[in-house]
């Protein structure tokens, strides 16, 4: 802008020197023309003087051309071209201008021509000999435009001054007043950048300007509210999750959102197996997390009873590769986690494939029970996998815990209401729901079953002679002798005060009579205890064949029960299939 300014302002000055001297020149023309027509060319040079001495005006000459000169002569002041710019001029007729600058001057040299007319006023053929449009002279000036470059230099100067005067003005306003809201915008962005990663710790930088200190002072209180409240309820939180380990985002939000995840999970699955029926369904709840929710593949649960030294396989998902139930297991026995992937072959029991890892966890589910997880790996990625998510598995299983334990204590309960305390062979209500489970199934799958009835032989005499603790003794006894004597596929039911049931599964009559009468026979060997001298007992035993005697089990054990009281009838101590044919001789059989 200066500097178009400062050109522009020069250009003006020299183009206004030019104007001025063409305007002399012509002032200068018609005034020797008037001289000329007025017959005056005595005055002339007392003119030319006058013109010459005008402001600006440091030289001022007339040339004459060659015609007029010829016409009219040189003149009094030898009036030709003094130098080669007035010879141009004259010969081509056209105004030259010419600038001469040195440091300390500056000049403009016009040389303009005068032109043969005769249209004008006066008609320049009056007087001259010269054709139209033919140069008569020229009038050369030089003209002192020092003034005008040094205008231009105090035009810069102003110019220069003022806008740094400009420039400095608005930089004081701007860091006056535009400068504190800036710089707190900026400020504002990078703490909302760092809120937005997580730092709550950030601050806006505190500026003197009232109003934008005012706001920066409020969005840090509201930071700091923030930062606070969010790290209590991180802690507060994360006190909820078992697993420490995971590794913690450095955005407490974040991590109150994972936390929160986490917890819901947990609390979803709690109540899920909270409305769960069973034990089992439990177990396979925890089995579907850890192939649904943690990847796992391949795992098995076992439940290990601490006090009767009893295991259980609760679930396998693909297949068993540990011989826990024939042998001590090695978790159970450390109380913590045999990973071998950090210590190969830690574990005999251990049978997997070759190059796979598995890690066994004990959880103490209660003083008497221990569910150890055992879980096989085929890559070091998986086994990393595992271990990170072990706490995880932890939390899951620790949650279960009281509803496994609540659910145990039923299962006891339950089984002690079908075990007969006495002889630990199970009870009535256990037949009801044998029979209404197990006899369809048995007869979908042409399983047999063979009924034996076992009754003591004169059992009344035992109490009347040696008391009601030796008449119990017996019938423990009597209750060894049958479980001695099935297999473990066989039911023993204690069916009243001392006669017992057993359901021999899949045994053809050949073998029911074997088996009974090893029963009998051997309990008549048993020599019973009482009061300081001993005696021995016989059995009784009536038995019938499930479906082949009849499709109802009940009604098998009724025939069982006319069996055995035909033995009684035909003197005891004896074994009796049963026969049809009792139907007609029993007084029972009319029933039937
Ligand atoms: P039988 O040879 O005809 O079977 O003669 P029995 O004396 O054994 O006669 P029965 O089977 O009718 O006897 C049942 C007796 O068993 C009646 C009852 O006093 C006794 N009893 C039933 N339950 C128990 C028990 O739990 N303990 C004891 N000590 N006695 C019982
Ligand atoms: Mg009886
Ligand atoms: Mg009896």
């Amino acid at each position: 802008m200066i500097i178009s300014t400062t050109v522009n302002f020069r250009d003006y000055g020299l183009k206004h020197a030019e104007e001025k001297a063409e305007l002399t020149a012509e002032v200068l023309k018609t005034g020797l023309t008037s001289h000329m027509v007025n017959g005056m060319m005595d005055h002339r040079e007392f003119f030319l003087n006058e013109i010459g001495n005008l402001h600006n005006i440091s030289e001022l000459w007339v040339a004459r051309s060659p015609t007029v000169i010829k016409q009219y002569g040189e003149g009094f002041n030898n009036e030709t071209p003094r130098d080669n710019i007035d010879k141009r001029v004259l010969l081509s007729g056209e105004k030259k201008s010419i600038t001469t600058e040195t440091p300390s001057k500056s000049f403009l040299r016009v040389t303009i021509p005068f032109v043969a007319s005769e249209y004008g006023n006066p008609n320049c053929m009056q007087c001259h000999n010269a054709k139209e449009g033919e140069v008569l002279g020229v009038v050369s000036m030089i003209m002192d435009t020092t003034d005008i470059r040094s205008s231009s230099f105090k035009t810069i100067l102003y110019n220069v001054a003022i806008t740094f005067l400009v420039i400095i003005l608005v930089f004081i306003v701007i860091n006056r007043f535009i400068k504190p809201y800036v710089s707190i915008f900026y400020s504002i962005k990078n703490v909302m950048h760092e809120t937005y990663r997580g730092n709550y710790g950030a601050r806006v930088k505190v500026y003197a300007n009232q109003e934008s200190s005012s706001v920066a002072r409020l969005l840090n209180e509201m930071l700091q509210k923030l930062q606070t409240t969010f790290e209590e309820l991180d802690k507060k939180v994360y006190i909820f999750i078992k697993n420490k380990n995971y590794v913690k985002d450095s955005d407490p939000l974040k991590n109150i959102n994972d936390t929160i995840d986490r917890l819901s999970d947990i609390y979803k699955f709690k109540q899920t197996i909270e409305n769960d029926k069973e034990l089992n369904d439990i177990y396979s709840r925890i089995a579907f997390i850890l192939k649904e929710k943690f990847k796992l593949d391949d795992f098995t649960m076992t439940e290990l009873d601490v006090v009767n030294k009893t295991k259980k396989i609760v679930y396998t998902e693909k297949k068993y590769s540990c011989d826990i139930l024939n042998g001590e297991c090695r978790a159970d026995r450390i109380h913590a986690s045999v990973d071998s992937s950090i210590f190969p072959a830690s574990c005999e029991r251990y049978y997997g494939e070759d190059g796979s890892e598995h890690i066994c966890t004990p959880y103490s589910i209660s003083n008497d029970l221990t569910l150890i997880l055992t879980i096989v790996t085929t890559n070091k990625n998986d086994t990393d996998r595992v271990r990170a998510i072990m706490s995880d598995i932890e939390d899951y299983i620790t949650t279960a815990r009281p509803a496994i334990v609540s659910k145990k204590l039923m299962q006891i309960l339950n089984t002690m209401a079908r075990v007969d305390q006495l002889t630990g062979m199970y009870n009535r209500k256990f037949l009801d729901e044998f029979v209404d489970v197990s006899i369809p199934q048995a007869l979908r799958a042409k399983t047999s079953y063979a009924v034996l009835m076992i009754d003591i032989d004169y059992f009344k005499m035992i109490n009347d002679t040696y008391g009601h603790d030796i008449g119990d003794e017996a019938i423990r006894v009597v209750s060894k002798v049958i479980k001695d004597q099935i297999r473990k596929s066989d039911i023993a039911i204690r069916y009243g005060g001392e006669e017992f049931l057993a359901l021999l599964y899949n045994c053809d009559k050949e073998n029911i009579l074997k088996i009974a009468e090893a029963i009998r026979i051997e309990f008549s060997k048993q020599k019973i205890q009482a009061n300081g001298e001993t005696f021995s007992k016989t059995l009784s035993i009536g038995c019938s064949q499930f479906p082949q005697d009849s499709e109802s089990i009940w009604k098998c054990i009724k025939f069982a029960d006319i069996s055995l009281y035909k033995a009684k009838r035909d003197g005891r101590n004896q074994v009796i299939m049963f026969d049809k044919e009792m139907l007609n001789e029993s007084d029972l059989g009319d029933s039937f």
